[in-house]
């Protein structure tokens, strides 16, 4: 059986999101006949063309400022000709819309980041703005749902039913779909699959993923169709709708090694719904696949000479996400806490924990780097393990293997500065780790299992080893107090003074059906409300909180001081300052990050 894995549109545009290429390097170590495409970066690369551009009158009309320029600014994000940033640093090669209004938000920002010398770093920045710009106007114009990491992303989220989707699915194909079905189609005449697998890690692959199965039914009827991936197993786990079937043939729950084994005939089908007499039907799940045993990702197949390395903010720690193809792994899959009270504990993808032993992965390590050429790996971990990281670091030293390496960690105490040295003498550049409500008694509430006191020290290990450090941040955890959040951001202002943190993100807190609290919502002071019956996605669960803090309201002073710190920028200034309305005033010691760090000393 010929199987091809498909990436939909939207996902990152620097790298391949990972998935398809670590399923393909399993099934090819069992023996089967197995190829991949990534239609996401295939379909930015047709439609941000001159040629896809014009292809569409309506498209064709509304870009015109911009297609003299399109094509060589796309093979210079692509790394194929340098030689343009002095032509785009100039300021007069690229047409200015809307998003370089950023350029006018602080004093002359091109010269604070970039400097007299970093032309090129520059002109990626500026190109990014272009893009985005451009990619604005495809969705004013062509197609509403369009954005450049994500695709019609609202259809997926909250979806209890499958209507709106469906209904969307029945509309003509705009311009973007069109390109869409026509690389499908292409994908499946040059690999001839009897399998083609679509995964969907996020809300905004759906409707993508969705869109490829109608043309491959179309195309070719008899190819068998299965999705699987990230959103499948968090939102899909109780899907009744038989008319998902009318697309796919198989909906796989979790890792999808083993579906994909079943599916395939080599054992039992599990861990997957299929149609059978008009309903849905569970298989239930066997023995997952360990760690250890799932083969070395391969990217055989994969564009590598297309990805586009972008720019979108100008913040060293943040720019790696979207800069450098970076080759993907796991140190280990799950997470070996897996105590979080807001996370997805109860799935797969958290709560099995299973590692591989270092010298293995410095094997798959050194099987990349001759496949791919590249030497910079970003571990894709919920939270990789210090005594793993520990290991991994000693056999990437002992084999004078020369790598550049970042991944996602807890703040352990174990991160000591023995250990961030050394984690950096073997290459690492930066870590990310969740820091949540910077608040002692929502981290207990939390059971994140650190205080805000440790996550200074680690943080500052990791600094002063010249490792960068980005926190996940949350507001609007249950009970959450509107002064909590002051301190919170208080906090968070005081770790970026310090130097113990470099960039940052806020999320609003959801309520996750997998998570502890919905297993115990008394236990957090909440009531849970009523759902509309689903017969499609269930996650997001609504819920009442008796604080009736006004959450939203502090959201934007959240992002804007963020934003503005990651920056430099706004440092000195009382946190209050940052809402619109009248804060209340932290309570937090103005040096108690610093008093902290005095006293580790
Ligand atoms: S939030 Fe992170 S550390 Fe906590 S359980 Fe989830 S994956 Fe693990």
């Amino acid at each position: 059986m010929r199987v091809l894995l498909l990436m939909p549109p939207m996902t990152q545009l620097n790298a391949p999101y990972p998935a398809t290429a670590f399923l393909t390097g399993f099934l090819r170590s069992r023996g089967v006949e197995c190829f991949q495409a990534d239609l996401a970066i295939e379909l930015v690369c047709r439609l941000f063309s001159r040629e896809g551009l014009c292809r569409d009158a309506a498209c064709r009309v509304s870009t015109t400022k911009y297609l003299d320029t399109i094509d060589p600014v796309v093979r210079f994000l692509q790394g194929k000709d340098p030689t343009l940033a002095l032509r785009i640093v100039s300021r007069t090669f690229l047409p200015e819309g809307p998003r370089f209004a950023v350029l006018d938000e602080m004093d002359d920002p091109l010269t604070w980041a970039f400097g007299a010398l970093g032309s090129q770093d520059q002109a990626k920045f500026l190109a990014t703005l272009y893009l985005t710009d451009l990619s604005d106007l495809v969705r004013e114009h062509i197609d509403p749902r369009f954005e450049l990491s994500r695709y019609a992303e609202k259809l997926a989220v909250s979806a209890p039913t499958f209507e709106a989707l469906h209904a969307e699915l029945q509309k003509p194909a705009t311009h973007v779909d069109q390109l869409l079905a026509e690389l499908t189609k292409e994908a499946c005449e040059k690999h001839k699959p009897d399998l083609v697998g679509i995964t969907a890690p996020f809300p905004g692959n759906v409707y993508g993923a969705f869109r490829m199965a109608q043309a491959v039914r179309q195309w070719m009827p008899s190819v068998k169709l299965a999705f699987g991936g990230g959103y499948p197993s968090t939102e899909l786990r109780e899907l009744k709708d038989p008319r998902v079937f009318n697309f796919f043939d198989y909906v796989t729950l979790d890792a999808g090694e083993a579906p994909l084994l079943g599916i395939i005939g080599k054992e039992k089908l599990n861990n997957t719904f299929t149609r059978e007499n008009g309903a849905v039907v569970f298989h239930s799940p066997i023995l997952p696949i360990p760690h250890s045993e799932i083969g070395v990702p391969t990217y055989d197949g994969l564009p590598l000479d297309q990805y586009m390395s972008v720019f979108e903010m100008l913040n060293p720690m943040h720019r790696i996400w979207s800069d450098g193809r970076w080759n993907k792994l796991m140190v280990a899959y799950g997470c070996y806490w897996s105590q979080c009270t807001f996370c997805d504990t109860k799935l797969d993808y958290i709560e099995r924990f299973s590692k591989a032993p270092a010298k293995l992965l410095v094997d798959r390590m050194e099987a990349m780097i001759a496949e791919t050429g590249q030497r910079g790996f970003h571990f894709v971990d919920e939270a990789a393990p210090p005594a793993m990281l520990k290991a991994l670091a000693e056999e990437i030293i002992a084999r004078g293997l020369v790598v550049t390496w970042w991944g996602n960690i807890r703040f352990e105490k174990s991160f000591t500065k023995s250990l961030c040295a050394l984690m950096a003498r073997s290459g690492c550049v930066a870590v990310s780790g969740g820091l949540e409500v910077a608040e002692d008694r929502l981290l207990k509430l939390i059971k994140k299992g650190v205080t805000v006191e440790q996550v200074a020290r680690v943080t500052k290990h990791f600094t002063d080893a010249g490792i960068m450090v980005h926190a996940y941040l949350m507001y609007g955890y249950p009970t959450q107090t509107e002064k909590e959040t002051v301190n919170s951001l208080e906090m968070v202002r005081q770790l970026f003074e310090a130097g113990c943190i470099q960039s940052g993100f806020w999320h609003r807190f959801a309520l996750t059906a997998h998570s502890p609290i919905a297993a115990d919502p008394d236990a957090f002071g909440i009531k849970l409300l009523p759902e509309p019956p689903a017969s499609f996605a269930r996650n997001e669960i609504p819920f009442e909180d008796p604080v009736h803090c006004d959450h939203d309201r502090l959201g934007e002073g959240l992002r804007v001081s963020l934003y503005n710190f990651m920056h430099g920028v706004g440092l000195e200034k009382d946190v209050r300052a940052w809402f619109t309305h009248k804060a209340p005033k932290p309570t937090v010691p103005h040096n108690f990050i610093a008093n902290a760090l005095r006293e580790a000393h």
